[in-house]
C-alpha cells in the first residue's frame, strides 16, 4: 500500500528521521493557514506547495512550486488543487490533485538518493544511496551503476553503525553533517523495518546550506501483508489513488491488477493465471487484466470476477481457466453458468475446467444453453480466443 508524501513524512518523523517541516491542506484557504502557521513558527517567506498524490515526478508535471510569499501560497495552491497532474508515474489522463503539502522551503546545499527495499535475490534488504539525487535511480541505475552505493542488511542483526558510516562517507559527507547522515540512514532504516516497508525512498535527501540533512521528499511502500499490524497506517488507504476496478475486486478479495489489453482472464492461482496471459498472448490478443479468484472459485467470486472484467471497455473476449484441484469442476461449472446469467455477457466467452470433474463440469457448461464456448487444452483454448478476436 503506497501513502502520501506528507503522511510518511509524519511516520519518519516518529522514528526520528529529519524531515524537512510541512502542513497538509485540501482547500486554498487552509493552505494559506498552513503557510500562515508556518510563517509564525519559523519565520520563513519561503514556502514549497506540493500536490498530493501517489505518484512520483510531480515536480517534472508542474505538481511541486516554489512560493516566495504568502500571496503566492494562495495562487499556486489554487493552481494546484484539482489539477490534472500528469507525471511519468501517472496514466496519460494524469491524476487529479486532491491536497497539497505546504512546506517550509529549504536551502539546499545538494541533493542525495537514498532508497531501501528488499533485494529478493540475496534475501535481505538492500540501502541504496548516491550522489546523483533528485534524478530517477532508474535511469542512474542504467547509465551510470557505479555511482549507486549499497549496503546489505542481515535482518537479524540489522542495520550496523560501520554500514551507516560507511554510505555517509561514500556519498561524501563530512563532520556535523557525517554524523548528521549516519543517523538520518539508521534512523531510516529502523523505519523501515518495523512499519514493515516493501520500501523506503527519500528523493532527494539534502544537505542545506546550514549543514543539516533533510528528507524533502518521501516515499513509502508498505506490505499489504502486515498492514493487520499497523492499523493506524491500514487507515491512510486512499482509495482515489486507486484503480476503481481493483478496489472493487479487493472488496471480493480477489487478486486483480488491471492492464491494458483486450481479452479478459478469470484463473485460480496466480501460475495458472501467468500461464493464462501466456497463451492469451500467443493466441494474438493482449491480456486485459491478472485476475486470480483464488482457491474458492464459487458463484459469488466468479460473479464479482465476471462483473469487474466486463466493467473494462476494452475487452473483447473473456477466457476462464480453471484447474479443479480441491474445488471440483461441476461446482465451478454451476458458478459460472450462474454467473453468466446474471451478469449481460455480450462478448464471447471461453471457459476451460481442467481437473477433479473436468468432463461433468464441461458437460454443465455444454448443455446450460449460454452463448458460451468450452475447451479442453491449452491450444484448443488459445485458438478459440483467436477465433474469437476474429483471427
Ligand atoms: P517529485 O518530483 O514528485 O519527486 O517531488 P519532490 O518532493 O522530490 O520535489 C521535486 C524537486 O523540487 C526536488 O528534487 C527539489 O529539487 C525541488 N524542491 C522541493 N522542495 C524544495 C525546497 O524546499 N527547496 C528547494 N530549493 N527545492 C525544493
Ligand atoms: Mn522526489
Amino acid at each position: 500500500m503506497k501513502v502520501h508524501e506528507y503522511q510518511a513524512k509524519e511516520i519518519l518523523a516518529r522514528y526520528g528521521v529529519p524531515v524537512q517541516r510541512g502542513v497538509f491542506a485540501t482547500t486554498t484557504e487552509e493552505a494559506v493557514a498552513a503557510a500562515t502557521q508556518l510563517h509564525t513558527e519559523t519565520g520563513t517567506d519561503l514556502f514549497v506547495v506540493k500536490a498530493q498524490i501517489h505518484a512520483g515526478g510531480r515536480g517534472k508535471g508542474g505538481g511541486v512550486k516554489l512560493a516566495r510569499s504568502i500571496d503566492e501560497v494562495r495562487e499556486k495552491a489554487d493552481a494546484i488543487l484539482g489539477m490534472m497532474l500528469k507525471t511519468p508515474q501517472t496514466g496519460p489522463a494524469g491524476q487529479k490533485v486532491r491536497s497539497v503539502l505546504i512546506a517550509d522551503a529549504v536551502d539546499i546545499d545538494k541533493e542525495f538518493y537514498l532508497g531501501i527495499t528488499l533485494d529478493r535475490g540475496n534475501n535481505q534488504p538492500v540501502i541504496m544511496a548516491s550522489t546523483e539525487g533528485g534524478v530517477e535511480i532508474e535511469t542512474v541505475a542504467e547509465e551510470t551503476p557505479d555511482l549507486i552505493l549499497k549496503e546489505w542488511v542481515d535482518p537479524v542483526i540489522g542495520l550496523q553503525g560501520f554500514q551507516a558510516r560507511r554510505l555517509a562517507f561514500g556519498l561524501g559527507f563530512e563532520g556535523d553533517s557525517f554524523k548528521k547522515a549516519v543517523k538520518f540512514i539508521m534512523a531510516l532504516y529502523r523505519a523501515y523495518d518495523e512499519t514493515d516497508c516493501s520500501i523506503a525512498e527519500i528523493n532527494p535527501l539534502t544537505l542545506t546550506t546550514d549543514g543539516d540533512v533533510l528528507a524533502i521528499d518521501a516515499k513509502l511502500n508498505i506490505d499489504d501483508n502486515a498492514l493487520f499490524r499497523h492499523k493506524d497506517i491500514a487507515e491512510l488507504r486512499d482509495v482515489h489513488e486507486e484503480d476503481p476496478l481493483e478496489v472493487q475486486a479487493s472488496e471480493h478479495h480477489l487478486n486483480y491488477v488491471k492492464l491494458d489489453g483486450n481479452v479478459g482472464c478469470m484463473v485460480n492461482g496466480a501460475g495458472l493465471a501467468m500461464a493464462t496471459m501466456d497463451i492469451i498472448k500467443l493466441a494474438g490478443g493482449e491480456p486485459a487484466n491478472f485476475l486470480d479468484v483464488g482457491g474458492s472459485a464459487n458463484p459469488t467470486t466468479v460473479e464479482a470476477g465476471f462483473r469487474i472484467i466486463m466493467k473494462d471497455p476494452e475487452v473483447k473476449a473473456i477466457l476462464v481457466n480453471i484447474f479443479g484441484g480441491i474445488v471440483r469442476c461441476d461446482r465451478v461449472a454451476k458458478g459460472v453458468a450462474e454467473a453468466a446469467r446474471k451478469v449481460d455477457m455480450s462478448i464471447p466467452l471461453i471457459v476451460r475446467l481442467q481437473g477433479t470433474n473436468a468432463e461433468e463440469g464441461k458437460q454443465i457448461l455444454d448443455e446450460s444453453g449460454l452463448a458460451l464456448e468450452t475447451a479442453t487444452l491449452f491450444q484448443e483454448a488459445a485458438d478459440k480466443v483467436t477465433t474469437a478476436l476474429g483471427g
